[in-house]
């Protein structure tokens, strides 16, 4: 059979067009009847969550072609155009116009809506409450800046309520009257947008003034007027001032969204796909936030999202701002609703309204999205050259700290002269030991490595007195991480772990398209007694960092053993000790023995830190056959290489060089912590081989840290925006790294008139 012709497949659809019109127009018509019931009944013009399950349900039906989200699209302006023949609604946004506020608005409610341009997000609040407008647009995070905490701070006070969510992939342009960059000098933008985009502007144009603005709309006003200013903004402003792209997806995380919220006057009834959120505060006791979710997991109810804000009025107590799957009416939510409402000393409902539709993963931040190696433009993960699950393509990427080189190469820096203190490596390097074992290796390199890592896991086996069977290698305890997820989880099912802990466990559990139960962190640690009450049925793997990676805080072997008690025999605990060594006379213990008396118990441990082969990439865990045999089922055969097997054996035998990997790191600690003290900035003792720190402006500090060639690690996407980790070097490293923070915040402090850090020089909890 030959190929149809063009001209006749255009007939065709021209055909189909017709049809189409005619279905629209008739839609139109049905929609105007609804409207006049409406009007009789009392019924607003715009209901969310008929529109959502509109869409839910045709996203359901699609035979494809069309992506999903194009079939969204596509029926939102239906539907706005629609109800534009029974009303407009009138819309605040957080102005002026081309911002992505405005694009969160049209992407939201189509394009028959009347924008109001709102000058400040409390303006949106206020035109909104005072119904100058139907509806408010309000940015609340943003997933490499972290939560909007002016929006938090206003939900707390105002009468509003949340009746949907939108979130909006955030594409910079840099662009200008001429689409070149021949004649610019300036790039103006938003300080938010000059620091998402600073990687792809040091290197393509360095010596471009950057001129932070009010919005990056203001930029683009300002570039139409004078070509030798470029701006950074959205699409929309490309088109409302007339300006020309120079390049297209500048920011440096390619995944870069803000996630905005529609608020209103309107309560949502249930849509079936609801989620809750709320504001609550505890009292000020021991076991209080643990008791908060107590009734959550009893009642089943899943939290999908939790931010803590210290209350306005001083001390240190925190607002929670919790989302949870379902509606405030569902006969599954109302009353752990009613139990929450009796145990908190604040609580407020925000509302119950539909989530996103293909966005029924939990949102969790992912580590630091420092700017990656970039590219002219970024496809984004809505790319429709290649779909793939929403529980992937909502994961966040892990972005390793720095590496020297790139460090170099953007800032024009010599190599030899950078100090990296970013990836919690040792600052001893490898031993010699392992040097030489890896050399006498090299001749067996032809060859496959040994898949069942005989000898190593001899030495493992010797070394902790456990069986070697029981031992399962990893390509790093990253691997081992994973491989426990991969082997007892299942999509759907839960992962319980701790708010601010390691980042590998939220990727793990994403990738497996498992639900995390993230519990809040008490003084930067797990709460163990909260995370055993999270357990629910469905939960298959509990994660605990002990000392926990970011904040270096430490659970001693008493509330361990007492926590692995609780834990039911179902559940894999996976005790992830990859600092174990660096722990001082009083905290050691060892997790060994608990291997054979808990069979859910998997012990994991790493080459990485004080045996300095983070390079290698070798791991173990330790765990009774049952777990280990499945582990083994889903790793990969040769996981680990025959030089990293051959110098971790040598390594683990070499007491001499973790005795001084230990010695080191408590100086440098204590060099860090007193460094810290002088500077005045608060800091969470660490237990680890790295110190939290608090700074304020941890982006900014971190720039001027970036020029001056030292590379620390900003943790903004753990949900710590004002802090950064440092890891310990050698005492030459920690002081280049305390000169260089003082210049850096003296700069920052005065450049931007921001008075003091926070903090109190002190160590906080
Ligand atoms: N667990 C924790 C808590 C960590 O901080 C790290 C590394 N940053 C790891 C596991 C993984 O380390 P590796 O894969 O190098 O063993």
């Amino acid at each position: 059979m030959s190929a149809p012709d063009l001209e006749s497949l255009r007939k065709a659809i021209d055909a189909i067009d017709q049809q189409l019109l005619a279905l629209l127009s008739e839609r139109a018509r049905q929609a105007l009847m609804v409207g006049e019931v409406k009007k009789v009944d009392g019924t607003p013009v715009y209901r969310p969550e008929r529109e959502a399950s509109v869409i839910a349900r045709l996203q359901e039906a699609n035979p494809g072609p069309l992506p999903a989200s194009a079939v969204a699209a596509i029926w939102r302006e239906v539907m706005s155009a629609c109800r534009g023949l029974e009303r407009r609604l009138r819309v605040a946004f957080l102005g002026p116009a081309g911002t992505f506020s405005e694009q969160a608005m049209r992407q939201h409610f189509g394009s028959e809506v009347e924008g109001v341009a709102c000058p400040t997000i409390d303006e949106v609040f206020r035109v909104t409450e005072a119904e100058g407008a139907d509806f408010g647009v309000v940015p609340v995070e943003n997933s490499t800046e972290g939560a909007v905490n002016r929006s938090l701070d206003l939900f707390l006070m105002s009468p509003l309520e949340i009746t949907s969510e939108v979130t909006v992939q955030v594409r910079h342009i840099l662009m200008s009257s001429s689409g070149s960059l021949e004649m610019v000098s300036k790039v103006c933008a938003h300080p938010q947008a000059l620091a998402q985009c600073s990687n792809w502007l040091n290197r393509h144009c360095p010596n471009a003034e950057r001129v932070p603005v009010a919005s990056n709309a203001e930029g683009a006003r300002m570039a139409a007027e004078d070509p030798a200013i470029a701006a950074i903004a959205g699409e929309p402003a490309l088109h409302l001032y007339g300006l020309h792209s120079v390049a297209l997806g500048i920011q440096d995380d390619p995944l870069n969204r803000t996630r905005f919220l529609i608020i209103g006057r309107y309560r949502s009834p249930p849509s079936g796909r609801d989620q809750t959120s709320l504001i609550l505060a505890v009292p000020d006791q021991a076991g209080a936030v643990h008791a908060l979710i107590e009734p959550l997991a009893r009642h089943r109810v899943s939290m999908k999202r939790f931010e803590s804000r210290p209350a306005r009025q001083g001390g240190w107590e925190y607002y929670f701002y919790i989302d949870l799957i379902g509606h405030q009416d569902d006969p599954a939510v109302a009353p752990a609703l009613e139990e929450l409402k009796g145990r908190s000393a604040f609580y407020k409902s925000l509302g119950s309204y539909p989530y996103q539709s293909g966005d029924n993963t939990p949102r969790l931040r992912s580590i630091s999205m420092s700017p990656s190696s970039s590219t002219e433009s970024n496809p984004g993960p809505d790319s429709p050259a290649f779909d793939s699950p929403a529980y992937v393509k909502a994961i966040a990427p892990y972005r390793p700290g720095k590496p020297i080189e790139e460090v170099a190469r953007e800032y024009g820096l010599d190599a030899n002269r950078i100090v990296k203190l970013a990836s919690n490596e040792n600052p001893l390097g490898m031993p010699e030991s392992a040097r030489t074992a890896l050399l006498a290796a090299l001749d067996e390199l032809g060859r496959y490595p040994d898949g069942n890592g005989f000898e190593l896991k001899a030495a493992i086996a010797r070394k902790y007195d456990v069986p070697a069977e029981w031992v399962t290698l990893g390509n790093g305890s990253n691997d081992g991480l994973d491989l426990v997820v991969r082997a007892v989880c299942a999509p759907g099912q839960s992962v319980v772990y701790a708010q601010h802990s390691f980042a590998v466990y939220a990727l793990a559990t994403q990738a497996m398209g498992a639900r995390a139960i993230v519990v809040p962190a008490v003084a930067h640690g797990h709460d163990l007694e909260a995370m055993a009450l999270a357990i629910v049925d469905d939960t298959r793997v509990v994660f605990v960092a002990n000392p926990n990676n970011p904040t270096g805080t430490f659970v001693d072997a008493g509330r361990l053993e007492s926590f692995l008690a609780k834990v039911p025999a179902r559940v894999a605990v996976v005790l992830d000790e990859a600092y174990t060594e660096y722990l001082g006379p009083d905290q050691r213990y060892d997790s060994m023995p608990w291997v054979r008396r808990f069979p859910n118990l998997v012990v994991s441990r790493t080459l990485s830190k004080a045996y300095g082969l983070a390079g290698l990439r070798v791991g173990f865990t330790v765990a009774q056959p049952a777990i280990t045999d499945l582990m083994n089922r889903v790793r990969q055969p040769f996981n680990v290489n025959s030089l990293a097997q051959a110098a971790a054996v040598a390594a683990l035998a070499d007491e001499d060089f973790l005795a001084r990997s230990y010695q080191v790191n408590r100086e440098g600690l204590r060099q860090l912590e007193e460094g810290f003290t002088r500077l005045g900035l608060s800091f969470v003792p660490s237990a680890g081989n790295f110190v939290l720190v608090r700074i304020g402006p941890a982006d900014q500090v971190n720039d001027r840290l970036l020029r001056a060639g030292v590379i620390v690690r900003p943790v903004g996407n753990y949900g710590l925006p004002e802090w950064l980790r440092v890891s310990v070097g050698l005492p030459q490293e920690n002081e280049r790294l305390l000169e260089a923070l003082a210049q850096a915040l003296a700069h920052v402090r005065q450049g931007a008139s921001l008075g003091q850090a926070p903090g109190s020089g002190q160590a906080v909890a």
